[in-house]
């Protein structure tokens, strides 16, 4: 559907009932109700390609690279040897992308519940997964996350939760029992990450995660990463590990990890590394 420039529509994500963004569509390129979610995959003048789940954003063309850089090379710089990955959800393939950047990892497993999401995303989103659905290294898997952690007998070196929202499909992998499953899966020495929503509009979020996770591993905080189209501020990032020191590293030793991957990054660094467990106070208090 091409809409004439003199009658621009514009779009608003409803993820909150008194607040909402907006943006203009040039076009709206795919959509479908799939068994799981509703998809949309719209043209814009200020973001590129847009795609909505259940009308929430999930990715932009022009903003993907701070989530999927801060999702992935915190964790995989942190950890001083990661191998094997697991990624549930990520059905864009930005985080696919990104985890294959590291020549140290020798595998990962992908596990997204739809299959159209990866399809879509493909054709619609090429340079989100730039190849890495190609990649001898990754496995993909089609199911629900939540399943594949319970009967899971693999062992992972770093878990990456890169779900939508805690309503509809995603809201499993915010639970007490996914994250036991998830912990039964992590070598020692390993850690989680999770998207875990903008504390600014959705503060239980963080207090649930935390009271959750801090009843399974030694050190459960979060780190931060400003994501424009997660509209409200930071976007918190859930990191659960049984080694606090993991997340305390200093600039120079993830510099160090840095300069021997050898590869470029538009939004992460060193220094933005260890500045994005400073976590401001509102943050804080919803630690508890
Ligand atoms: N970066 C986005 C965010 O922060 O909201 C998430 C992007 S990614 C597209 C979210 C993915 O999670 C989708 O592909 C969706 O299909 C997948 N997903 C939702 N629930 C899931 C579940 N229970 N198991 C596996 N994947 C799931």
């Amino acid at each position: 559907m091409t809409v004439p420039n003199s009658e621009k529509k514009v779009v608003s994500e409803r993820l909150y009932d008194n607040y909402a963004q907006s943006f203009t569509v040039s076009d709206l390129l795919f959509e479908v109700k799939t068994e799981h979610q509703h998809l949309e995959i719209f043209e814009t003048p200020f973001l590129g390609r847009v795609m909505l789940l259940d009308g929430v954003v999930q990715t932009t063309e022009k903003d993907e690279f701070i989530y999927h850089e801060m999702m992935v090379h915190v964790p995989l710089f942190a950890h001083p040897n990661p191998n094997r990955v697991l990624i549930i959800g990520g059905g864009d393939g930005g985080i696919l992308r990104e985890v294959l950047r590291h020549q140290n990892v020798e595998h990962v497993t992908q596990v997204e519940i739809d299959g159209s999401v990866i399809d879509m995303c493909k054709k619609y989103f090429p340079k989100h997964s730039n190849g890495a659905y190609d990649d001898p290294r990754a496995t993909i898997v089609i199911a629900d996350g939540k399943d594949f952690m319970a009967s899971c007998t693999d062992m992972f070196d770093v878990i990456i939760s890169d779900s939508t929202d805690p309503i509809g499909p995603g809201e499993v992998l915010f639970t007490s029992d996914f994250y036991a499953d998830e912990k039964k899966c992590l070598n020692p020495g390993g850690m989680m990450v999770a998207q875990n929503g903008v504390p600014f509009m959705q503060g239980d979020e963080v207090t649930n995660t935390y009271q959750r996770l801090s009843k399974l591993y030694q050190d459960a905080s979060f780190y931060v990463a400003p994501v424009p189209t997660y509209t409200g501020g930071f976007m918190t990032l859930a990191w659960a590990s049984d080694d606090a020191l993991l997340r305390q590293q200093d600039t120079a030793t993830i510099e160090a990890r840095i300069q021997q991957a050898g590869f470029e990054t538009r939004y992460y660094n060193a220094d933005i590394h260890v500045a994005s467990f400073a976590l401001p106070n509102y943050i804080r208090k919803l630690m508890q």
